[in-house]
């Protein structure tokens, strides 16, 4: 692009995120979210979340990008207060009271819309927060006082789409907004060994050797193979039997600048068929 038109797309970006001020550049996580009631329970994952939001500072907004949030398009929550969704069933009546009052930022999702050039995005008042979002955000930040807005994924679009339609949300890590993927790796809900379900170091043979391939591609930068998953075997193949839950992941490793740091942690399998491995980039 020659320099007049890029100075002037900068100083278009600038206008449109000028009221949000420029910060430090803010991480990015991949949280695997596993069961709702990590929402709930007290347990090893929760911890890890909580260790992780304390090593961060304190965002002036979310952007989280769930697995439980397919749409045809790409659309962001842009209503003031965004109601908690419990889209689950057969949990238990506590799980179902679960409140995350965290406030919307309309401002957030116009920004947002106008950052992405690579399809129209569209406001949505009609979404909210759904458990991707809400049962990991909830640890990090329990007072619900950072405004939160969720993006959803087009369901008709490639996963090499995907990652290049994250590019576009780099600019907002420097206004203070925090990007989180919610989604599992290695989740095949089909498989699960229910007799393990609360064993959270199980994992058949399949689901480890996902889990150690992903892992090395993600620490070694080779994003490409990730996008290509589609072309890694029958542990992939049983590891995402649909890619919902494994994108959100495409999405926090495309934001990753070269110099970066690419941290582990929750790195566990469990009931077989999940692993909880999530990722902190900063
Ligand atoms: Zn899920």
């Amino acid at each position: 692009m020659p320099l007049t038109a890029s100075a002037m797309k900068l100083n278009e970006l600038d206008k449109m995120t000028a009221p949000m001020g420029n910060t430090d550049k803010m991480p990015v996580l991949f949280l695997g979210h596993g069961s709702p009631m990590n929402a709930i329970e007290e347990n090893e994952f929760v911890t890890g979340f909580r260790t992780v939001g304390k090593t961060i500072t304190k965002p002036n907004a979310i952007l989280c990008i769930s697995a439980h949030w397919e749409t045809r398009g790409t659309m962001v929550t842009a209503m003031e207060k965004p109601p908690t969704i419990h889209d689950f069933g057969g949990f238990p009546k506590a799980l179902f009271d679960v409140q995350y009052p965290a406030p919307g930022s309309p401002d957030l999702a116009k920004q947002t819309k106008a950052l992405i050039k690579k399809t129209e995005v569209k406001l949505d008042d009609k979404w909210g927060l759904d458990h991707g979002a809400w049962s990991v955000i909830k640890h990090l930040y329990p007072d619900a006082d950072v405004p939160v807005i969720q993006m959803s994924l087009d369901y008709n679009q490639t996963p090499q789409y995907h990652y290049d339609l994250a590019k576009e949300l780099s600019v907002l890590r420097k206004k203070g907004v925090l990007i989180i993927g919610s989604g599992n790796m290695v989740h095949n809900l089909g498989m699960v060994a229910w007799d393990q379900l609360n064993n959270t170091n199980y994992g058949f043979d399949w689901a480890l050797e996902a889990r150690e391939k992903m892992k090395k591609y993600i620490l070694n930068g080779d994003h490409q193979q990730l996008i290509n998953f589609r072309s890694q075997g029958k542990p992939f193949d049983l590891a995402i039997p649909t890619p919902e839950h494994y994108l959100p992941l495409l999405y926090i490793l495309a934001l990753k600048d070269e110099h970066e740091t690419v941290t582990l942690f929750n790195d566990k399998a469990m009931a077989g068929s999940l692993t909880m491995t999530s990722v902190k980039i900063s």
